[in-house]
């Protein structure tokens, strides 16, 4: 989706960072002193979230740069630390959160490379691996065109030994990054979902096949790789559909250069169905079997998930037997009985993940 207006903080300075995005959006920047406006701006708007989605505002992070994902404590949890770049997305998936997580949305560039990379100088002096990612409130790579940040993250990280950055995306935007001398600290990792609903459910997303010739040139340039499958859509005939899936990741890519494979279904907060009914009319993504879990959260009903899940593990296990598979917030029944365990105690998954990461990166494996 194009930008079509551009605000920037007014005591936001003007360096080699901001100038080289402003100069690549083309827009004449809107300087303001209050935040405020450009929320009056977007919230005048009859759909604030489609508005949103082509206004950017160029500022700095207030909070934190760097948090843990905020998972919930009745839903295993992978222990991963989010990098705080920006949020929101221009591109336009049905069930996307951050539509009702952000009251109005607001899609937000936090500029400052000397910020973040001294924080995450920091973390990198800890004696202790990181899986670090930035597609937690937005998509890794939507400004990857205009921006200098995906490259800077990716040379950061090539110079230390404990952490690994995780880029999750939905989009082909892989060009600034490919050549880079990425020293096997950086994992793309890819979205994925089936043909039907990418193109029913993920407006200006890339199409399945161009995913994975970015994965397939990103593999032959010596980057690990990750895919997830979230959310996965229950639909009539949704078993085969996501076997064809599984089928052609391999036909592109190699399992060793996968270092994790993540599923999870479709679940939402109940606030997110009015605003999904609103913007997506066609959506027939809420009219399941759902009921509301422990966070609150409203999931398929659990012999749907399971059997889904099944069906996709066996598929996955069939070409890739040694790839670690897991769940993104589900409970212990569904871990036993999908995949023949559950990592129960605290941090568990993550020092799973970590072994992973050490095993398919360059890092430090003492630390494990
Ligand atoms: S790509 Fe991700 S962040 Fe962007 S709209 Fe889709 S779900 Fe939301």
């Amino acid at each position: 989706m194009k930008i079509e207006t551009l605000f920037m903080d007014n005591l936001l300075p003007l360096d080699d960072e901001t100038e080289y995005l402003i100069s690549r959006i083309h827009l004449k920047p809107q300087k303001i002193h209050d935040s405020g406006e450009v929320y009056d701006f977007i919230n005048q708007a009859d759909d604030p979230v489609s508005l949103a989605k082509k206004t950017l505002y160029i500022t700095q992070n207030k909070g934190a740069v760097i948090r843990n994902c905020p998972g919930t404590c009745h839903y295993t949890c992978c222990d991963y630390t989010i990098l705080h770049t920006g949020t929101f997305c221009t591109m336009d998936c049905a069930y996307c959160i951050l539509q009702a997580y952000f009251h109005p949305p607001v899609l937000q560039y936090f500029a400052g490379l000397d910020q973040i990379g001294q924080e995450l100088q920091a973390v990198f002096r800890q004696n202790k691996i990181f899986r670090i990612g930035t597609g937690e409130y937005t998509d890794s790579l939507i400004w990857e065109k205009v921006s200098l940040m995906p490259e800077f993250l990716v040379k950061t990280f090539a110079g230390q030994k404990n952490s690994v950055l995780e880029l999750k995306t939905k989009t082909v935007n892989i060009e600034s990054l490919i050549s880079l001398d990425h020293n096997e600290k950086t994992i793309m990792a890819w979205s994925l979902n089936t043909p039907e609903i990418i193109r029913s459910q993920e407006k200006g997303t890339a199409s399945l096949t161009a995913r994975l010739e970015a994965a397939k040139q990103a593999e032959s340039k010596g980057y690990r790789l990750a895919f997830h499958f979230d959310p996965i859509v229950i639909y009539p005939g949704c078993e085969d559909q996501y076997k064809k899936v599984i089928q052609k990741i391999f036909e592109y890519v190699r399992p060793e250069t996968i270092v994790w494979i993540s599923l999870g279904t479709f679940r939402f907060m109940p606030g997110l169905k009015a605003v999904i009914e609103k913007r997506f009319p066609e959506s027939t993504l809420c009219y399941g079997e759902f009921i509301q879990g422990l966070d609150n959260k409203m999931r398929y009903f659990k012999p749907l998930r399971i059997h889904i899940y099944k069906e996709m593990i066996a598929g996955l296990k069939a070409y890739a037997p040694d790839v670690f598979l897991y769940f993104c917030m589900e409970d212990e029944e569904v871990w036993e009985k999908c995949l023949g365990f559950f990592p129960g105690k605290e941090r568990e998954l993550g020092r799973l993940l970590d072994q992973c990461a050490a095993g398919r990166c360059n890092l430090n494996r003492a630390l494990i």
